[in-house]
């Protein structure tokens, strides 16, 4: 464009690439930015990538099955428009609890006395922090002061919540004899005793810690955060049983049996839900954090508290199969290496999958999938159904145990393509 040409009408080349079909402010903003550039014509290209930054489904091939990036785990959840008894119960016709529907079924299917949804586990560490113990001290090894992804950092979480530190033992070995001793100094000045799962990492070699029993003899309440949210050790809704890799994660309801008297969790890693947190355990502890001021400002609405119940429901009903995360994880290989071989697209390949979502660190679960050479991920990325994928030895690589089974034909589709269109 030279100086003497006026520059377009905004107006009018927003409306040239209407069909791009984003609402007119934003056709308005490309091109305006297009225009500043000096490039009037890259207000397509400006209006296009707006566009593919909306939230939208990819297919995941990472065989990261809890990918943090890619919204950890995935759902299937729609709801019609339609109003629900979300706080009216439908018996008296008075005015309910949300945290009667959702809350009350993950209680049962973890064997709590009650529980309550918030946000996230974050938000469900703070709420319990600040309900049962505001204002006064909470015990907690040195060895868990953790930071999880995101900046949830244990000491900050706690500072926030008004309660306040009270660290005993070393990084790596921390005794009973050590809450003992911070309980009895501290005496009533104590609220609770925390226990922190180091869910992202692992300090191995010359390490000591308490077990949750010994700690729940001592005379605060003990909350555990166990940060997964595995229900049940013994997995009942898996056909065959917990799958090894499981290892030593701590699960609610053993956590609950061996005295704690609540446990925090999400409700996107291993329970396989909708982002929540969930805090169980003694009605009257959950009550206390209900009833706090922080909780009306942590609770989710109707939507996530469906989508839990659906959770909720498929873990009573022991179905595994139900949960995408639990269907995903205890695919068989050879199933896998059939559907890689039936793609007709690529190498196939042994691969290994991993939890995710900052749950079993080291955890690899053998897989299958398939590989092309080079680093072809900036491609894969550029489809309407972005596929995302992993580079591994020069090769890109789709783990099959992460993509639906109905996505196998676009993973084929998207492998097959020549690089060059
Ligand atoms: C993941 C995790 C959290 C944070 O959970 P979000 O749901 O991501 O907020 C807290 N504590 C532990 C132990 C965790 O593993």
């Amino acid at each position: 464009m030279t100086s003497t040409e006026r520059p377009p009408s905004v107006d009018r080349l927003a409306r040239s690439i209407a069909d791009i079909g984003l609402p007119h402010p934003m056709l308005v903003e490309a091109a305006r930015a297009a225009i500043a550039a000096g490039e009037p014509d890259s207000a397509r290209t400006v209006a296009d990538s707006m566009a593919r930054r909306m939230l939208r489904p990819v297919i995941n091939g990472t065989g990261t099955l809890l990918h943090t990036n890619l919204g950890r785990a995935p759902m299937a959840w729609s709801q019609a428009e339609h109003y629900t008894n979300l706080e009216l119960d439908l018996d008296t016709g008075e005015r309910g609890s949300r945290m009667d529907t959702a809350p009350a079924l993950i209680a049962k299917a973890c064997g709590a006395e009650a529980a309550i949804v918030v946000n996230n586990c974050a938000a469900a560490v703070l709420l319990a922090l600040a309900g049962i113990a505001d204002g006064q001290g909470v015990v907690v090894s040195r060895g868990e002061l953790v930071e999880i992804g995101g900046g949830f950092r244990v000491p900050e979480v706690m500072a926030r919540s008004g309660a306040h530190l009270i660290e005993v033992g070393t990084t790596n070995r921390t005794r009973l004899a050590d809450f003992e001793r911070a309980v009895d100094e501290h005496g009533d000045d104590v609220g609770l005793v925390l226990r922190v799962h180091q869910s992202n990492y692992r300090i191995v070699g010359f390490t000591e810690a308490p077990r949750t029993a010994e700690l729940a003899g001592l005379a605060p309440p003990l909350l555990a955060d166990i940060g997964s949210g595995l229900l049940d050790s013994r997995c009942p809704w898996l056909d065959g049983g917990p799958p090894g890799w499981l290892a030593d994660e701590p699960a609610a309801r053993q956590t609950l049996e061996a005295g704690a008297d609540l446990v925090t969790f999400s409700g996107d890693k291993l329970f396989g839900g909708p982002q929540a947190g969930i805090i169980a355990g003694r009605a009257e502890l959950v009550a206390r954090c209900a009833r706090h001021p922080l909780a009306r400002a942590l609770r989710p609405g109707s939507l996530v508290l469906a989508a839990l119940q659906e959770t909720a429901l498929a873990y009573l009903r022991d179905d595994g199969r139900a949960i995408p995360f639990w269907r995903m994880a205890t695919l068989g290989v050879d199933e896998l290496r059939g559907r890689a071989e039936a793609l007709g697209a690529g190498t196939v390949v042994e691969v290994a999958s991993t939890p995710g979502g900052g749950t079993l660190p080291g955890v690899e679960i053998p897989s299958a999938g398939v590989a092309v050479d080079g680093d072809q991920r900036a491609r894969l990325r550029e489809r309407d159904r972005p596929v995302i994928a992993r580079v591994v030895d020069d090769r890109t690589v789709v783990d099959l145990r992460t993509v639906h089974p109905d996505d196998d034909a676009e993973v084929a589709a998207a492998l097959a393509a020549d690089p060059g269109d």
